[in-house]
């Protein structure tokens, strides 16, 4: 069996795979790609390129002026490119509107689909009961005109849908007369006013699907109960059939994975925009912290498997960390509210640097510059664990043996050090962070950790989102940084010692601090 890069491969085998296999990833440029997208656009391109050298079809399904737009469109285009999957062939369901309306002419006039008036609840109604439209057995000529008026935007014509004729009470809901076209007046981001009348994503997909050469349609078993009706499209209009492959969809607890749920997060403000490092969009995920390798190694070893799980972050961020802790440089951060003070007896008199490794293990990260003087700051909950005459080790430096603590109440407000450079750091029980006050300048850095935007772990379909939203999400603090992360550029990942992973978000800029987020690694599941 065929592996990805990453290593993953399955055993299921697609039927039919003789005369060469064309898959498709078919998202609607509705907004940005969430990492749920990424599992069905890696999956495709996985079966197209990896597993069976074939085609990928990239088919933006741009049915729907009321909720499409042309940033969308580019946006999905880089995020792909970004996860490293090239379509062979980029389209649009656009593309093929004369066809299908030659098609949905077809089907009107050999008596397999009508105009039907019923307004929107009364239908849900009828087809919950299994009752039938009172203009299903309306004459072809009749259903024509209606889809006329339809098509030049009437006032007559905005009130009226054209469904397939399958069925009035067959037990799967979804064979019950689906509509197939709407008329929607509104400009279309690529055909302007071209057409007031927009195909629906039952008839365009089997019907886009067969004309483009799609051999394998694998989609997500929510469809399953649509399935026989994409069949029954291709049947009545006698076009060739293709395949349906269905996989799970991929969940993640506490998120929410669709995009209308999403913009309404972005149109209420509930959070920066569709790039917030608590999205799940590509976007989001990856400002946060995520690398694509993770990113691809994660979702390809979830597979195609037909099992809806609703996973937890954790596993992901393990993943990640996995990536990044052997590529991370590595500098140091205090606390800003929370320093001691502490004088170093013994260091030289003046303050001087010397270059150390940003990484002790990986030596292709470089050198940094670590500066040294007789004043540093230490951690406040560090120097609360000090007993006087104990020896720690300060990291990049060596042991030292705490000479005098002085306290106000239970707060430390003063060390004195005396550095004890012969001694063993293996010995000491206690690795210290610090930096010199002296002998670099200090930039200042907001640490900021994120927490889940909503509080439940599944919503459901008829839960107010509202009213799970999680009231706070962002916490900030301030600390001082070494005078290298001054050099850091927007995307750098990097580790500061003992506090974590994160990632620069916003540099160092004269007067604003660098800001930082942290990057979760699987502990708490965040
Ligand atoms: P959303 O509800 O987020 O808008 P969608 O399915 O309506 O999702 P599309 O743009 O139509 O969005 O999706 C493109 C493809 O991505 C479809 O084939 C769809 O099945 C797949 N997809 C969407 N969400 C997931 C998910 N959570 N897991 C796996 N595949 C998904
Ligand atoms: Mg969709
Ligand atoms: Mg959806």
């Amino acid at each position: 069996t065929a592996k990805s890069k990453e290593g993953a491969s399955y055993d299921i085998a697609l039927p039919d795979i003789e005369k060469g296999v064309v898959t498709r990833f078919p998202p609607e440029p509705s907004g940005y790609l969430h990492i749920g997208h990424a599992k069905a656009a890696l999956l495709n391109d996985y079966f197209a390129h990896e597993k069976y050298k074939g085609t990928l079809l990239l088919r933006f399904d741009d049915t729907n002026p009321s909720k499409e737009k042309e940033e969308f469109q580019d946006a999905i285009i880089e995020d792909l490119a970004l996860l490293g999957i090239k379509p062979d062939k980029t389209s649009y369901t656009s593309d093929y509107f004369d066809d299908l309306y030659g098609f949905c002419v077809q089907m009107i006039k050999e008596g397999n689909a009508y105009a039907d008036d019923t307004d929107q609840a009364t239908m849900r109604d009828e087809r919950m009961k299994g009752i039938a439209s009172k203009c299903r057995d309306r004459t072809v000529d009749m259903n024509l005109a209606v889809f006329e008026e339809m098509k030049k935007g009437t006032e007559k014509g905005t009130k009226s849908c054209i469904r397939a004729k399958i069925s009035v009470d067959n037990p799967n809901k979804a064979m019950r007369d689906p509509v197939i076209y709407r008329c929607n007046p509104v400009p279309h981001h690529r055909l302007g006013n071209k057409w007031n009348i927009y195909p629906t994503y039952d008839f365009c997909c089997p019907v886009v699907d067969s004309i483009e050469g799609v051999t394998h349609a694998l989609r997500t078993n929510e469809y399953r109960d649509r399935n026989p009706q994409y069949e029954w499209m291709l049947e009545a209009l006698g076009l060739r059939k293709v395949h349906i492959w269905d996989f799970a969809r991929m969940n993640f607890i506490r998120t929410l994975l669709s995009k209308r749920k999403l913009t309404k997060f972005v149109d209420q403000g509930v959070v920066w925009g569709w790039d917030d490092p608590r999205f799940p969009t590509v976007r989001g995920i990856r400002r946060r912290g995520m690398t694509v390798g993770a990113l691809r190694e994660f979702i390809l070893k979830q597979g195609p498997s037909r099992n809806i799980v609703n996973l937890d972050w954790t596993l992901i961020w393990a993943t990640n960390k996995k990536y990044i802790d052997p590529i991370a440089p590595r500098y140091t951060a205090v606390l800003k509210e929370d320093t001691v003070t502490a004088t170093v007896k013994g260091a030289l008199a003046k303050p001087y640097t010397e270059d150390r490794p940003r990484h002790v293990k990986n030596a292709d990260l470089g050198t940094k510059k670590v500066a040294y003087s007789s004043t540093i700051l230490v951690d406040q909950e560090d120097a609360k664990t000090f007993k006087e005459g104990e020896e720690i080790t300060l990291m990049a430096w060596g042991n030292a043996i705490v000479r005098k603590i002085s306290t106000s109440g239970s707060t430390i407000t003063g060390l004195e050090l005396e550095l004890h450079l012969q001694g063993d750091v293996k010995k000491t029980e206690k690795k210290i962070t610090w930096l010199s006050s002296e002998g670099q300048t200090l930039v200042p850095v907001e640490l900021v950790d994120f927490d889940h935007l909503i509080t439940k772990d599944k919503i459901e379909e008829d839960d107010n989102v509202d009213d799970f939203l999680n009231p706070k999400t962002e916490f900030r603090s301030e600390a001082w940084a070494d005078g290298n992360v001054a050099g850091l550029k927007v995307g750098d990942i990097i580790q500061f010692e003992r506090k974590g992973y994160f990632r620069l978000d916003r540099p160092y800029a004269e007067g604003k601090p660098a800001v930082f987020f942290n990057i979760p690694t699987g502990k708490t599941g965040k």
